[in-house]
């Protein structure tokens, strides 16, 4: 269902019709103007002036049943008394913005009178408004800006791609195959939690379930899959098997993903049994169509990949399952190099990548073919979630993806190397202090911000790591988490 954001503005009774009429005519124009702007990447569907409480409740009651409603924006044109607002807003379960906006940019010195001053008096009305707002403790963003300018439309844009990776989470499915990797702490979890606070529905099936898939794959299927492998990609390999087998793996993962509703899942190479390779290839083609993936079991990241491809909607600069590898220390030219043992998307290659087959030191298995290629330079975010015990913690770290100053001809494997924010040392032990996975997922497209505002409509801890971050402040942020998310 298409996601579409309502648009409720706040009067009251006092002013008489033709000052409703007034304030309608000019909601109207906004959303019009919304709806023409390519920096808004969602439906905006303007659903009248609201005046009583039993109106307010109804339109609170109505966006919650409705599935297309991704998200309420309420604006008061004029002064809408907030006590009526309560009923509504106690009952409203979708995510919640807040403009304050006026619909003329300048005051007109010459002509004004109080007429104009009581329609047009939202820098008052938006004060009652947010008061009730923080009385009741509402998970919400506010955003203030002339409504026609960029800088205003643009963070509209950005709080309704959180939204709409909120209702996204809500109705997630991760598929599991197998468990997490044996030892492991970081990526378990608690699956109930998860779908308490996050709504995340998690649930393992045996890898038996993939392998009768996989022997149920034809020959045209395989013909088709590597067709479309060859048309994307580039082929450095005689070893065809061994992607005709990475072929059958997508398809049947893909039959798996269908036919339950998923749209994420993890594998691990420790139980891979009956199959033939740990699916490289394969994951990589399917993260590249936007499933969410994790390996040896970390559903969170495959989850929260997930998410972000859902916020994601229409950007193209890519997003991908990344893992911080190994480090580069040459003083003064510090920066991570991030990889995985094979599944990186396509989505964030820099160019076009190469099929290559080469053994894989861990799982026993036969030689999974891979794409390989080098991630696209540029500012980024990585992004992931741990749980805490009791609580998830999401943290979002600012870096810059740079061009490797130098060539690896050896590394066999896609990779992606950045600057962590604000240095090497101190954006490190930021991510370490704060308990951050070394799986998270790498977004060219979303920023911080994004990641803060679902993480307050989800009502999660968040932790931003960026070009202000001191490890003093870091520590005193991470003792009130404690205290305020336990
Ligand atoms: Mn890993």
């Amino acid at each position: 269902m298409a996601n579409k954001f309502w648009f409720v503005v706040g009067s009251q009774h006092l002013y008489g019709p033709e000052v409703l009429k007034e304030v309608a005519a000019h909601a109207r124009t906004m959303a019009d103007g919304f709806n023409a702007d390519g920096s808004i990447p969602f439906e905006v569907v303007f659903k009248g002036v609201v005046t009583t409480p039993d109106e307010i409740k109804e339109v609170c009651v109505a966006a919650n049943a409705d599935g297309g409603c991704a998200g309420v924006i309420t604006w008061m044109h004029t002064f809408s008394p907030s006590k009526m607002w309560i009923g509504g807003l106690t009952l409203l379960n979708k995510p919640y913005l807040h403009i304050n906006t006026q619909f003329n940019r300048n005051l007109p010195f010459d002509t004004i009178d109080m007429d104009f001053m009581n329609t047009n008096q939202s820098a008052h009305g938006d004060r009652e408004h947010g008061f009730i707002t923080a009385r009741l403790r509402m998970k919400r963003k506010v955003i203030c800006g002339y409504w026609e300018d960029a800088a205003f439309r643009s963070r509209i844009g950005g709080w309704m791609r959180s939204a709409v990776g909120a209702m996204a989470s809500r109705n997630l499915k991760v598929l599991r195959l197998g468990d997490n990797m044996r030892y492991v702490a970081v990526t378990e979890g608690d699956k109930v939690q998860a779908e308490k606070d996050l709504g995340w529905s998690v649930n393992t099936y045996g890898v038996g379930a993939l392998v009768e898939l996989v022997n149920q794959v034809t020959d045209a299927q395989v013909d088709a899959k590597v067709a479309e492998y060859t048309s994307r990609y580039e082929v450095k390999t005689d070893n065809m098997a061994a992607v005709k087998y990475q072929a059958k793996l997508e398809i049947a993962l893909e039959q798996m993903l269908k036919s339950g509703g998923f749209s994420a899942y993890t594998d691990s190479f420790e139980d891979l049994y009956g199959l033939e390779q740990l699916p490289g290839l394969a994951s990589q083609n399917l993260m590249g169509k936007g499933y969410g993936f994790g390996a040896e079991g970390d559903w969170k990241q495959a989850a929260l990949q997930a998410v972000i491809g859902a916020m994601s909607e229409g950007l193209t600069k890519g997003y991908s399952f990344i893992e911080d590898y190994t480090y580069h220390f040459e003083s003064g030219n510090e920066a991570v190099l991030g990889a995985h043992m094979l599944e990186i998307s396509p989505a964030i290659a820099k160019e076009k990548p190469v099929i290559e087959v080469h053994p894989l030191g861990i799982g026993g298995k036969a030689d999974p073919a891979r794409l390989v290629f080098e991630g696209k330079e540029g500012d980024a975010i990585l992004v992931t979630l741990v749980d805490m015990g009791g609580r998830f913690r999401m943290i979002a770290h600012d870096v810059k993806a740079i061009s490797p100053m130098r060539k690896m001809p050896k590394l066999p494997v896609a990779s992606v190397m950045w600057r962590p924010m604000p240095d090497m040392v101190t954006g490190n032990e930021a991510w370490i202090r704060s308990g951050g996975t070394h799986h998270s997922v790498i977004s060219y497209d979303l920023t911080a911000e994004h990641m803060a505002d679902f993480a307050e409509i989800m009502g999660i801890e968040f932790v931003h790591i960026g070009k202000n971050t001191t490890i003093e402040d870091l520590k005193m942020k991470l003792a009130l988490g404690d205290i305020i998310w336990r």
